[in-house]
């Protein structure tokens, strides 16, 4: 169904909008329809109930206004409206004319409601985000990561609510969504957190506070110094891995790896070595691929 298509694609485009707007409701949505536009304005309605279902416009009304058509005179110049069949100049009536209005859908405007919202010019620090209660039944908070911090926050990781308004009073909450797009409020990332122990006391546009536990990006990877790795004469990247023999002797063996990321001064290994493995740090271009060495109990 073609109005269902549209629809949808309106209602991407609403919710763009209400996001960026930091709306919590949308309420009207007018359109401007062109009697060209191949679109039936009944039949876009009907489609819209079903399109607007679950969304942030699911109360919102739609309010259709039929575009005029317009064409310009290329014999003398004027600006007429015409009729869908008959698009000939209503001045001097001749037919070679462009269309200048009729065939458009647009959406000229919206209606939303807007929450108290994070004021643009506010620096945002970890620990600290500024959000928005957004909904009423299952309340949600609405916060703005900063961008360096959004690799270390997990979707389902528990969170502490502080709503300021009751005296506060702490919920638990957990991070329910982490949004992909950057806001443009300070390059930060739109993300929900739906507090799990609610009472009706919390309301929509309640501005409260937000502990985060920040997750170690790093965790699970296998680091170590960058120090540690050579090259040799075909490219290869390598470690020596010490492997403690009888008689408080090591035997050094070459260990050809793979890495990763640069973190500070460690470097993450992706394949190569496993975790717990010892390898030589300082002094790598004095050793060799199958060196006994004697291992130091002092540091
Ligand atoms: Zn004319």
């Amino acid at each position: 169904m073609h109005e269902l298509a549209i629809c949808q694609a309106l209602m991407e485009q609403v919710e763009n909008i209400a996001l960026e707007e930091q709306a919590t409701q949308v309420t009207a949505i007018h359109l401007g329809i062109g009697p060209l536009s191949g679109v039936e304005p009944r039949l876009l309605e009907q489609a819209f109930s079903i399109a607007r279902a679950g969304s942030i416009a699911a109360d919102a009304e739609l309010v259709v206004k039929s575009m005029p058509i317009q064409v310009s005179c290329k014999q003398c110049g004027q600006l007429t409206e015409a009729l869908p069949s008959r698009l000939v100049c209503g001045s001097c009536g001749d037919w070679r004319t462009s269309l200048i209005s009729g065939d458009e859908l647009e959406l000229t405007s919206i209606e939303l409601v807007r929450d108290i919202k994070a004021d643009e010019s506010e620096n945002l620090s970890a620990g600290s985000p500024v959000f928005t209660l957004v909904r009423e039944e299952s309340p949600e908070v609405q916060i703005y990561l900063p961008e360096d911090f959004t690799n270390q926050v997990r979707i389902g990781e528990p969170v502490v609510i502080t709503v300021g308004a009751l005296g506060g009073e702490t919920y638990s909450g957990v991070i329910k969504e982490i949004g992909s797009g950057i806001t443009g409020i300070g390059n930060t990332f739109p993300a929900k957190i739906s507090i799990t122990d609610a009472t009706n006391n919390i309301k929509t546009g309640m501005t409260a506070q937000v502990t985060l536990a920040l997750v170690n990006p790093n965790a699970g990877r296998l680091l170590i110094p960058l120090s540690a790795v050579s090259e040799d004469g075909s490219g290869n990247r390598f470690v020596y891995v010490i492997s403690p023999e009888e008689g408080g002797e090591a035997l050094l063996s070459k260990k050809i790896v793979s890495l990763g990321a640069l973190i500070g001064r460690d470097i993450e290994i992706i394949s190569g070595l496993e975790t717990g493995d010892k390898v030589v740090t300082a002094g790598v271009n004095y050793v060799y691929d199958g060196q006994k060495v004697k291992i130091s109990t002092q540091n």
